[in-house]
């Protein structure tokens, strides 16, 4: 079966989606974006996913592409013809295509929404879960309006190719202070000797991970403690558990960073309780 991706209004075969060469999400990065998950025919978290969308949006000053009634449509008849029961859609939206000029272009210029859908494996996930995952630290390099989900995510990109170049798969930032930030594409949790979860708190410097915030609810439904704090990378490497949390792998437990073992070396129970927990807590859009 061939894929089909939405480009500003029309179905179109995957092998034949694409936007114009002076679109200003390729010219200057002047784009945002969402991914969501779905799980067994059900799209997870839509609501807050696009409540985030809607401030990434107003954050930039960037006109929205349609109602949320209308883009809600969109997305599920992507994942229809699509055949998604499990994977992710990815929806981006752009200021548009305009001559190129850093200024913003003219209030008409309709914004691009494009909009691709994929199946995943879910026995990919389950091995990393079974066994966990190897990252690295990296310098904090990035802006700081990384609270908006834009697609000007270089540093993010290059952080996860050296983790990569160094036989682990992830990076995560650490400030100047040595404070650790988030993933090149999750939010960062620890179980700290006393057992509570922390996170960092997400008023700026991080995206505020709607699974992070899921992961909360699961958490208050478990009768486990958390806090948002800031935590170094000293208490990291002597935590009881560090895992990830993020829309595409939910809660992913990390057992080595820097090329040192996170406790036993072996993913944490805390990690699975809230993962085995999770779609019963989140919210589920039926396709
Ligand atoms: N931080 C960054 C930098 C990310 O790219 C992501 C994933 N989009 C997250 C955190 C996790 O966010 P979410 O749980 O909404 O996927």
């Amino acid at each position: 079966m061939s894929r089909i991706a939405y480009v500003n209004g029309q179905y179109v075969p995957h092998s034949d989606a694409a936007v114009h060469v002076e679109d200003r999400g390729f010219q200057f990065a002047d784009g945002v974006y969402e991914v969501c998950e779905v799980r067994n025919g059900f799209i997870v978290d839509l609501t807050r996913h696009l409540d985030r969308l809607d401030r990434s949006l107003r954050e930039l000053r960037m006109a929205s592409p349609m109602g949320r009634a209308a883009l809600t449509f969109v997305l599920r008849e992507v994942l229809r013809r699509n055949r998604v029961r499990n994977g992710i859609f990815y929806l981006q939206v752009t200021r548009g295509v305009a001559r190129r000029d850093h200024y913003f272009p003219a209030e008409t210029t309709p914004p691009t929404l494009t909009i691709t859908a994929k199946s995943t494996d879910p026995s990919v996930a389950a091995r990393k879960y079974a066994n966990g995952i190897k990252v690295i630290t990296v310098p904090e390099n990035r802006w700081d309006r990384v609270d908006i989900k834009t697609v000007g995510l270089l540093p993010n990109v290059l952080a996860k190719q050296q983790a990569k170049d160094a036989g682990a798969q992830d990076a995560i930032f650490i400030d100047a202070a040595g404070n650790v930030m988030e993933g090149a594409s999750s939010n960062v949790w620890i179980v700290d000797a006393d057992g509570v979860l922390v996170t960092r708190p997400a008023e700026h410097g991080i995206l505020r991970g709607i699974t992070r915030t899921t992961a909360m609810d699961v958490a208050d439904k478990l009768g486990l403690r958390y806090v948002e704090r800031e935590f170094s990378v000293e208490e990291m490497m002597s935590a009881r558990e560090v895992f990830f949390t993020s829309a595409t792998g939910i809660c992913v437990p990390i057992i080595e960073v820097d090329g040192k073992p996170i406790a036993n070396g072996h993913p944490g129970g805390v990690s699975q309780d809230i993962r085995d927990a999770f779609f019963e807590v989140a919210e589920k859009t039926a396709i």
